[in-house]
Formats: structure tokens, C-alpha cells, sequence
């Protein structure tokens, strides 16, 4: 099989020809149709998040089909279409795996990060942590719902019943939550790049009330603010942009330093958080509320042996919503 495999940060990716791995009990061989480039993606290759293997097949948006299952494997039987997320296995056992809160498990792996991932023509899932889709999506379109959608969704839960929402950085999880955010009745305020003429009219077309550079502060006091950007100095603008009472989500697994920023701006009950990874059911849930709200994606499809080139234009910022592999046979 081929896939697209990392050897050493800032390495790029290399095209190798592989063997297809072997399924173990509780797990699954896919064949992959359609794998989502998500901004982790570029994290893991530019080494900036500790604790991976090497060498590596990023990817964890997976859309694929069952070709092989494990003898223990009950969930899913050859020919099924499933997705794999990021969250590829946790120990089961720690405080965090029995209170409902598995994606901060010490133990957890990660597809794409310590287990291959989907930018080849097969992969390996748990079938325990994978996901059935909604058969409204074609495999190109239900890649990004895997880790823009469901970690957008966390996001946005963490954000609260907040009316007034601001999202900072206008990639493939804004244009996701943006469309859940409008269906619950929330007023959008969208912060891109200064001068990003073309995120702020997608922003809007999705139905942002406005859009601006995220250097600006938005027309009225927000709610609440989620940070998909990883930028760090955005932390003190968005605490400024928030109401009183107000929260500030950063949503990214990687952000450059925070600047330091006076108390005033965090007091009067503002808080800060971060989200990190999901659970099975924040899966579960978005899986099932995409198709109500209903959320489109908006995709760019590049070949596997494209990968480096689309990581190399997410980087750029000059995707417009969410960059996806998209295999042959693929119903795309
Ligand atoms: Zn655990
Ligand atoms: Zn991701």
C-alpha cells in the first residue's frame, strides 16, 4: 500500500510502499476513501507537540471501509463505512477514563501521532473508538466532521449558552461550528487575519453579523470567544473582547507563547480554558446533530500524493474551509 510517511520533523512527507498491517483482536483494517488535513497535522510535522512516533502516517479525519476485522471485533463487519478520530485508544482504567473525561487520559493514543494515521490506502483502527457516519455525507465531505467538526463541537460546548460568540481564526472547525453556533440562534462575530478579505466573506456567507481582523476589537462585547487560531497573542484580544462573566476557549493542541497581559483584562469573572482531544461522546453527539443542523463542509480535495502540498497551503492560510485527501474509490 502506499502512504505518506513523516521520518523526521520538518522533513516533509515521503511516498513508501508498505505492506497493509494485520488487524488485532479488537481491531479493524479500512481501506481509506477520504482523510481530512487538519492543522494537527502540520503541528506533528513541523515537530511542534512532544511525544510521537516516528516515523509516522499523520491523519486522523479518516473516512473508510471495513476490509478486515480482528476475531474479538463486534462493532463493524467488512464493508461498513467508519471513521476514525484522533482519540485512537485510552487505558480504560485512570480517574479521567472512569469519570467521563477520557481525553485527558495520560494513556491515550493518538491516530496519526502514536498510531499511523490516514494518509495512506490503509489503516488500522480500535473499533472501539471509531465512529459509524451519517449516510448524508459523501466520504470527502464527512472526513473534516472526525476532528474540525468534533473538536469544534467541544469547543463550542465549553463556550456555554454564550448569545454573543466570537470565533478567532476562520479554518475548517470555524466553518464548521459556525454553522451549529447559527442553528442554536447564536449571533456569530467572525476575527481573521488582518487584511484576509477572502475568510471574512466566507465567514459571512455563513452567516457571521460580522467580520473583522482579529486585531480590531468586535462592535459589542462577546459572551464568549473560541481561539481556533494558534496564536497565542490572541489570548489577551480575546479576553478584551468579552463581556464581564465571559469565557475564552482556546481550542488548539498547539499555541505560540501567551503575552503577558494585565489582571483587569481577566477580572470582573472572565475565564480562560483550553479544550484538549474528545471523547466518544462528543463524537457521538456531533456525529448525530451535523446532518439536523444540517452542517455542509466545504472542502478542497488534493491526491494522497499531494499530502505535503496541501499541508504546505493550510500553512499558507489559502484553503478555504477544510483540505481533504480523497483516495480512488471514493464516493466523492
Ligand atoms: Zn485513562
Ligand atoms: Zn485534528
Amino acid at each position: 500500500m502506499r502512504a505518506m510517511v513523516l521520518n523526521r520533523p520538518h522533513g516533509g512527507l515521503v511516498a513508501t510502499e508498505q505492506e497493509p498491517p494485520r488487524p488485532g483482536p479488537r481491531q479493524i483494517l479500512l481501506r481509506v476513501h477520504a482523510c481530512g488535513v487538519c492543522r494537527t497535522d502540520l503541528h506533528v510535522v513541523d515537530g511542534e507537540l512532544a511525544g510521537g512516533k516516528l516515523p509516522i502516517v499523520p491523519g486522523h479525519e479518516i473516512v473508510g471501509r471495513v476490509v478486515a476485522a480482528g476475531a474479538a471485533v463486534t462493532r463493524f463487519k467488512a464493508g461498513d463505512r467508519v471513521g476514525v478520530p484522533w482519540l485512537g485508544s485510552t487505558c480504560g482504567t485512570c480517574d479521567y477514563c472512569t469519570s467521563g473525561r477520557e481525553n485527558l487520559c495520560s494513556d491515550a493514543r493518538f491516530t496519526g501521532f502514536h498510531l499511523d494515521g490516514g494518509y495512506a490506502e490503509y489503516v488500522l483502527a480500535d473499533e472501539r473508538y471509531c465512529f459509524a457516519l451519517p449516510a448524508a455525507y459523501s466520504d470527502a465531505e464527512a472526513a473534516p466532521l472526525l476532528c474540525a467538526g468534533l473538536i469544534g463541537y467541544r469547543s463550542l460546548v465549553m463556550a456555554g449558552d454564550a448569545r454573543r460568540l466570537g470565533i478567532y481564526g476562520f479554518g475548517a472547525a470555524a466553518h464548521i461550528v459556525a454553522q451549529v453556533a447559527r442553528f442554536q440562534g447564536r449571533e456569530l462575530y467572525a476575527f481573521t487575519r488582518p487584511g484576509d478579505d477572502d475568510a471574512r466573506r466566507f465567514a459571512r456567507g455563513l452567516g457571521a453579523v460580522w467580520a473583522g481582523d482579529s486585531d480590531r476589537p468586535p462592535p459589542h462585547p462577546l459572551d464568549a470567544a473560541i481561539i481556533f487560531a494558534p496564536v497565542g497573542a490572541l489570548v489577551p484580544a480575546a479576553l478584551r473582547a468579552v463581556a464581564k462573566g465571559g469565557t475564552v476557549v482556546c481550542a488548539g493542541i498547539h499555541m505560540s507563547d501567551i503575552p503577558s497581559f494585565p489582571y483587569e483584562i481577566l477580572w470582573g469573572e472572565r475565564s480562560l480554558k483550553s479544550v484538549a482531544n474528545l471523547t466518544r461522546r462528543d463524537g457521538e453527539e456531533f456525529l448525530q446533530l451535523a446532518p439536523q443542523v444540517p452542517v455542509k463542509t466545504s472542502i478542497e480535495k488534493f491526491a494522497l500524493a499531494q499530502a505535503n502540498e496541501a499541508l504546505a497551503r493550510l500553512r499558507e492560510g489559502r484553503i478555504t474551509g477544510a483540505a481533504v485527501l480523497v483516495m480512488q474509490g471514493a464516493d466523492a
